[in-house]
């Protein structure tokens, strides 16, 4: 079955979002036309979700429509971008008109929540798959690249690092887990809130930055082979929910804090001399960077410590456990 006859695209989404005024020309026709600010870049990012490699039955469609956005701007807010417009590429394995009004309903909030516009799309039949591509803006010259971070940089991360793996091992029934915190946890993991406005405050004082989405080393390493620098994290500093030290032990928090992925937190490096900056601004982010290490001359060689003693991975058993288990069933 085509699609075609019945456009999905502008009957959910043309005329029930708010509008910016840069768009010339929105949803409807062969292309559409955006105006570009002066003096800024372009920076574009895509992701796909895909139905049982990114999510599974257990996540609601709003959550869908919600995170495919919200895992772009992420992207986004890594580069230090403005978001602005997003297009989407929906593939449906048939036409269910309650899911896609749930996971327009949540694509739709995000959007107007961030200020950035649906612009166009395509639909086609086949196994359930979505791709957005975001379209955000950063000054000339001020975008954040991974290839910034010198030794002696601070490291930090936003807010709480290993909730959404806490969800994935609860629902897996790997964790023991109130329901207060199992509501909290798979909001994380359902509900991701991009970094957006600490990505946009970081252009003029990191030198360094990657959203966290496959967990923090694996992300951290890309920003040390690019940089062609070493790290030293203190595992003590990890920034934990109250819902993961409630829920499992220091070595597991630790385990999933490190390596579970679909935290979407920013992990950054920021110079001494922008040290003082930073705190000034950290008064004011709700997103509470947490400093976990430093940056050192060492390429791509990680140092882990636990209250200055050498931490290893082989040592923790909670590691190995989710590792086997659960580690990669939500990883691309
Ligand atoms: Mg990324």
């Amino acid at each position: 079955m085509a699609f075609g006859e019945f456009d999905l695209i502008d009957s959910y989404f043309k005329h029930r979002q708010r509008q910016r005024s840069d768009v010339v020309l929105g949803i409807g026709d062969d292309g559409a036309v955006l105006r570009c600010p002066e003096r800024s870049e372009l920076v574009v990012v895509t992701d796909t979700m895909v139905a049982g490699v990114h999510f599974d039955q257990h996540m609601p469609a709003r959550a869908i429509g919600h995170k495919i956005v919200a895992v772009n701007l992420s992207d986004l807010a890594a580069m230090g971008a403005e978001p602005a417009w997003i297009s989407l590429a929906l593939t449906l394995p048939q036409l269910d008109h309650d899911w896609l009004g749930s996971f327009a309903q949540g694509l739709r909030d995000i959007c107007d929540y961030y200020g950035c516009q649906l612009i166009g799309g395509d639909t086609t039949q086949g196994p359930l798959t979505i791709t957005v591509t975001a379209h955000g803006w950063v000054p000339q010259g001020s975008a954040i690249r991974r290839d910034g971070a010198k030794p002696g940089d601070w490291l930090f991360v936003s807010g709480t690092l290993g909730d959404a793996g806490l969800a994935l091992a609860a629902q897996q029934k790997q964790v023991k887990i109130t329901d207060e915190h199992y509501v909290r946890a798979c909001d994380r993991l359902f509900m991701p809130a991009p970094r957006v406005a600490l990505g946009q405050s970081l252009r003029a004082i990191a030198s360094s930055a990657i959203d966290i989405s496959d967990g923090l080393l694996a992300d951290l390493q890309h920003i040390l082979n690019a940089s062609q620098v070493g790290a030293r994290l203190s595992l003590q500093e990890l920034p934990l929910s109250l819902a993961m030290t409630e829920s499992v032990d220091q070595q597991q928090a630790i385990a999933l804090a490190l390596s579970s992925g679909d935290d979407y937190e920013l992990c950054f490096t920021v110079p001494e001399s922008r040290r003082g900056v930073l705190d000034t601004l950290l008064a004011r982010d709700a997103s509470k960077p947490t400093c976990i290490g430093r940056i050192t001359s060492e390429p791509g060689k990680v140092k882990l410590e636990l209250d200055g003693e050498p931490w290893q991975f082989s040592q923790a058993a909670g590691y190995q456990h989710f590792a086997t288990d659960s580690g990669d069933e939500q990883q691309p």
